[in-house]
């Protein structure tokens, strides 16, 4: 049965957020140009950009309407997080709502969508093929993160970041230690090389070397324990207790020639793994700043905690929750832009229809017609 079919033209809805703390909207007025250019009808709630620099004059310039609340007037809500409870009550029942819906344990989010029988789609479990890059929502969001935790460790430490020759002599250039070499430990890489680092990283997938390499960063080769971590489809599964243990010990060496770490390890749906246990701390020197990107997934680094930053014996702590959010403009643009590259897949003449076994869908599709498709996600602990 296709997600939808029914041969009208498609009224997709760009809302408020309903989070207070979230700027980021799901469509820029670049978006609404695009798929009004489509022929979809565009709503957008009045407001829903401002936090992101974007104007309501600017949606109306673009072909959108504006409305106050238009949750039950649309075939497709586009959002940034899950909506909450109120507003996916309002949906019409077989309408569909597309977003970073945080899936991973969330029965209380799919039970809902069940019984509303509301179709959801999951960014966070597109593929990561090549059809899929332009949508992929994880990565834009993550190369921001990667970005702006170097900045924040920058502007936290107590030294500076390139290798300078001044006439009061030569400064050394700080040494940046980046933990998991994905989307955001690639741009963590090549932002701390531009500002004049000395970067070394680790990853458990031997692939990323060359990667890192290529940026100008030194791999820091995985240690070779009898059981080695396995991946699948490019991501990490989870490292065994010993793998893990050796890597800390590894680990505990460059934390004491490291400035700045930057913590992006993570193994989807699973606990971040833990790489610098407490007693690891202490190898790092006053003034050192360790960014977690890993903190809401249980942390990379003991003794982090979500949105803030804690001075330990001097080694500043930050616990990096929601660094997207403060680069609100780009990453609602790349957002929007994910979106509507994911539609325009579908729409001909402003008719949408989602072929749920279509290989790019077939992973996302979280519920359709009051099932679930994802139990396996839904029903996994998050452990954390
Ligand atoms: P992620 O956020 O799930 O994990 C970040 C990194 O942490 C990964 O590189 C992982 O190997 C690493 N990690 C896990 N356990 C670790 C440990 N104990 N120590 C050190 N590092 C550890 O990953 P991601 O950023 O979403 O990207 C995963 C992969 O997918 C990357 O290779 C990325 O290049 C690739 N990718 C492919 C596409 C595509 O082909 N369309 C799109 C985006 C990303």
């Amino acid at each position: 049965m296709p997600l939808q079919s029914t041969g009208s033209t498609c009224t997709v809805l760009i809302p408020r957020e309903g989070r207070p703390d979230e700027p980021r909207v799901a469509g820029s007025p670049e978006t609404a140009r695009r798929l009004v250019g489509k022929g979809c009808v565009v709503l957008v709630e009045s407001g829903a950009g401002r936090a992101s620099g974007f104007s309501d004059q600017d949606y109306r310039q673009a072909g959108a309407e504006l409305v106050e609340d238009g949750w039950g007037h649309c075939h497709v809500a586009l959002c940034v997080g899950a909506p909450d409870p109120g507003r996916l009550e309002a949906m019409a029942t077989g309408s569909t709502v597309i977003g970073l819906l945080a899936p991973y344990g969330n029965q209380a989010l799919v039970q809902q969508l069940n019984r509303r029988k509301l179709s959801s789609l999951s960014l966070e479990l597109l593929p990561r093929i090549s059809r899929a890059q332009a949508m992929d929502a994880l990565s834009s969001q993550a190369n921001i993160a990667g970005y702006k935790a170097v900045l924040l460790a920058a502007a936290a430490l107590d030294r500076y970041f390139p290798m300078l020759m001044t006439a009061a002599g030569t400064v050394q250039p700080a040494r940046v230690l980046v933990l998991g070499a994905g989307v955001a430990g690639l741009q963590a890489v090549a932002t701390a090389r531009r500002l004049g680092a000395v970067v070394h990283v680790s990853d458990i997938r031997p692939a990323v070397k060359e990667q890192v390499e290529s940026l100008g960063g030194r791999f820091l080769a995985p240690p070779q324990v009898t059981e080695q971590p396995a991946e699948s489809g490019g991501y990490a599964k989870q490292a065994s207790d010993a793998f893990l243990a050796a890597q800390r010990r590894q680990l505990s060496d460059q934390l004491g020639l490291a400035d700045v770490v930057i913590c992006t390890a993570q193994v989807p749906g699973l606990r971040a793994p833990l790489l610098i246990s407490e007693a690891m701390l202490e190898r790092l020197r006053p003034g050192a700043v360790v960014v977690d990107l890993a903190v809401n997934e249980g942390g990379n680094c003991a003794a982090t905690v979500p949105g803030q930053t804690i001075d330990r014996k001097g080694v500043k702590l930050i616990g990096a929750s929601d660094l997207p959010c403060t680069v609100p403009y780009h990453a609602s643009c790349l957002y929007g832009r994910n979106l509507a590259a994911l539609l325009e897949q579908y729409l001909q003449d402003g008719v949408l229809e989602l072929d749920p076994q279509d290989p790019l869908l077939k992973d996302c599709l979280l519920t359709h017609g009051g099932q679930c498709h994802r139990d396996d996600i839904v029903n996994a602990s998050r452990c954390v």
